[in-house]
């Protein structure tokens, strides 16, 4: 099978890095700024940044339609810090859960903490978190793979992976390698589905 084709919304924000992240896992990759742009992805990557400015940049450049019907397809997405609010129900809906936006306190504007991350062995991850959200609500099909002084700060629903952290600015790669794993197995189920049509 060829490689992964992996977008990242590149309205505003933090999208360098997680390409570069994407990039050194093996995967291509390319920026995102128009709905053209997401044909024949396989998953989109909606970074941190001002999730209000990025929420106006998807309805402006008229995006939001599009990458709804990227995870109807199949596609997988994953929200970081500033996307994980983008993806929250208030938002595009792509998962079912509510984000709270810079739940942490504006006092403490970044600090790391090192989190327990389900699925990702026994190392701990180091979080960097940036003015950065939690998860609020969420709905029985949410599954909450790390908690941060008892709220859940990285969720995933099927094909969609968030996380109120920046895993793009460790030199960590294992939540983009997960969300990749999640991608490509996304991709066979289609494809084997595709067969029976
Ligand atoms: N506080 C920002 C917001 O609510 C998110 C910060 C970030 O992405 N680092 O949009």
């Amino acid at each position: 099978m060829p490689e992964l084709l992996l977008g990242v919304l590149a309205i505003q924000g933090g999208f360098e890095a997680h390409l570069r992240m994407l990039r050194s896992l093996g995967a291509e990759v390319r920026e995102v700024r128009s709905p053209g742009d997401l044909e024949g992805l396989d998953g989109l990557v909606i970074p941190g940044g001002e999730s209000t400015t990025i929420s106006m940049g998807i309805e402006s450049g008229g995006l939001a339609e599009p990458i709804r019907a990227l995870r109807r397809s199949g596609g997988t997405i994953f929200g970081t810090c500033a996307g994980m609010i983008v993806c929250d129900d208030a938002h595009l809906g792509l998962i079912d859960a509510t984000a709270a936006r810079n739940a942490f306190g504006r006092q403490l504007q970044s600090f790391e903490a090192d989190l327990a991350v389900e699925g990702l062995g026994d190392e701990a991850l180091r979080g960097v978190f940036i003015r950065a959200p939690w998860i609020e609500r969420h709905g029985p099909g949410v599954e909450v793979l790390a908690s941060h002084e008892g709220r859940p700060v990285a969720v995933r629903e099927g094909g969609v992976l968030a996380c109120a952290f920046h895993p793009e600015l460790t030199d960590d790669p294992r939540l983009h390698a997960l969300f990749m794993a999640m991608t490509t197995s996304a991709r066979e189920r289609v494809v084997s589905e595709g067969d029976f049509r």
